[in-house]
């Protein structure tokens, strides 16, 4: 299927992307290349939110208002953007050693935010997604690459990827202020500014490189000596038990499991190279389990997650990777158990739910089918609940709601199947499609109920202003 969950988004970034809505298509894996693609992973988000929290916390920011997107591209960057979204891109989080280095990445990330260093862009992205936005962002460097104006860098890299490095990246003082904020929030979180310069010093030496060359965290975030003296000296200052702090063994152990997870998905016959078999622990074992899953070798696969999840039983993500690997594999009722167990293990996961939900309407079992609906629209509506993001898990709800409504004959549930569609085109930025479709559900729904006036509201806010949808409407902003 496609690659870490089935959640890819492909953003398609057109030339007039700023004035036209985003398309947005699930990626398959052949797709890669033509724009960004975004990772979903219930573990790693887990994992990045858990190290962040305590440095969001520190800067004043509460730790649920930000957003964290994991692109998937071998270009080491991150960055913050409009709205709290802070972007890694994997290359960059298979770059990192440990939990300090990471997080001595996010805390200048969030000294950015702090500083009011947000790369801002027109009215619009105040409200998209966090995916719509960096594809609003790539599709502006890559106009800014079409003209020739201000690009510092020439060379063989594709002029997109220069202009992106140009216009996502800051000036030297800017950055040396971001480094200032993050150093103290890593004070104050108790978590030593070794990690940060551990991994500035892994960057030394690449702005010796040409432009086209150099790992763009460089580019975007300029390095230079004063700034790695300046956190030595940070470093140097700190009282020993700070300067020497170690987070604690779980996250070593969540940083390992997330290194292995994304070479097993991204490059699994490297995976499989760079994991023996003869290496027993719980990271190599995991990294085995899912390349060899991603190399057809569900049976394997299985066999590595059955020792791993008799090794700690407790472990949410080990049973949803199996579930996963038995779902892909066409084995969805073997599946549903093991994604309930999941989500036993860990509730507040709203990817979790939407896997689950969605696996139990893939089921062929009719027996219990009605009861089944039920409990997966219950798991998507939480997951909708919990994060309004995905708008899969809108078309997953559509599909349950559709069906119920053939089982029960209830129009009320087809007008449903309308709305839950309305919110997927409008996550999608199919503003006309998102209007007519809020305009069919509110047909069937009883007037001023809650999803009538959701409807309404889609309904209201993306109506065409005119000429531009199918056919005119008066009620557009
Ligand atoms: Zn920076």
């Amino acid at each position: 299927m496609s690659l870490l969950r089935k959640l890819l988004w492909l953003i398609i970034v057109g030339i007039v992307m700023m004035q036209m809505p985003l398309l947005a298509a699930r990626a398959q894996e052949s797709d890669s290349g033509d724009g960004p693609v975004f990772i979903r992973d219930a573990e790693i988000e887990n994992y990045l939110h858990e190290l962040a929290a305590p440095i969001y916390t520190a800067a004043g920011i509460d730790p649920q208002s930000v957003t964290i997107v994991i692109v998937q591209s071998s270009v080491v960057n991150a960055f913050v953007a409009e709205g709290m979204n802070e972007f890694f891109y994997t290359g960059l989080l298979q770059l990192t050693d440990s939990p300090e280095q990471l997080a001595g990445v996010i805390a200048h990330e969030t000294g950015h935010i702090a500083d009011g260093h947000l790369i801002r862009g027109k009215e619009e992205m105040r409200n998209a997604s966090a995916e719509a936005i960096l594809g609003m962002i790539l599709a502006v460097a890559a106009g800014a690459a079409s003209g020739d104006g201000g690009l510092a860098a020439g060379g063989m890299a594709g002029g997109a990827q220069i202009a992106e490095r140009s216009y996502l990246g800051f000036s030297r003082s800017v950055e040396a202020s971001a480094d200032a904020a993050g150093m103290s929030f890593l004070d104050k979180a108790g978590i030593s500014t070794r990690g940060m310069l551990e991994f500035f010093k892994k960057l030394e030496g690449q702005e010796m490189l040409p432009a086209d060359r150099q790992v763009e965290y460089v580019q975007t975030h300029p390095l230079t000596e004063d700034r790695i003296a300046a956190v030595q000296q940070h470093l140097d200052n700190s009282p020993p038990s700070l300067r020497n702090a170690r987070l604690p063994q779980k996250f070593y152990d969540m940083h390992a499991r997330m290194k292995a997870k994304l070479l097993g998905y991204l490059q699994p016959d490297i995976a499989l190279l760079r994991y023996s078999a003869a290496d027993t622990s719980i990271p190599a074992r995991y990294a085995r389990a899912i390349a060899l899953y991603r190399t057809g070798k569900p049976d394997a696969s299985i066999a590595l997650l059955d020792g791993l999840i008799a090794q700690k039983p407790d472990d949410p993500f080990f049973y949803e990777m199996k579930a996963q690997v038995q779902f892909d594999d066409g084995r969805i009722d073997a599946a549903i158990p093991n994604y309930a167990k999941a989500n036993a293990l860990l509730p507040d996961s709203a990817l979790l739910r939407q896997e689950y939900g969605h696996a139990l309407l893939e089921s062929n079992d009719t027996t219990g089918m009605g009861a089944r609906i039920d409990l997966a629209i219950t798991q998507l509506l939480e997951s909708n609940r919990l994060e309004g993001r995905e708008p899969e898990t809108w078309r997953f709800l559509a599909e349950a709601w559709g069906r119920k409504g053939d089982l029960t004959s209830d129009p009320q549930y087809t007008a449903l199947a309308s709305y839950a569609l309305a919110e997927e085109a409008a996550a999608q930025g199919h503003d006309a499609a998102a209007s007519q479709l809020a305009a069919r559900a509110m047909k069937g729904l009883p007037p001023n109920s809650p999803y009538w006036l959701r409807a309404q509201d889609i309904k209201l806010s993306l109506a065409p202003p005119g000429g531009q949808g199918r056919k005119k409407n008066n009620n557009g902003p």
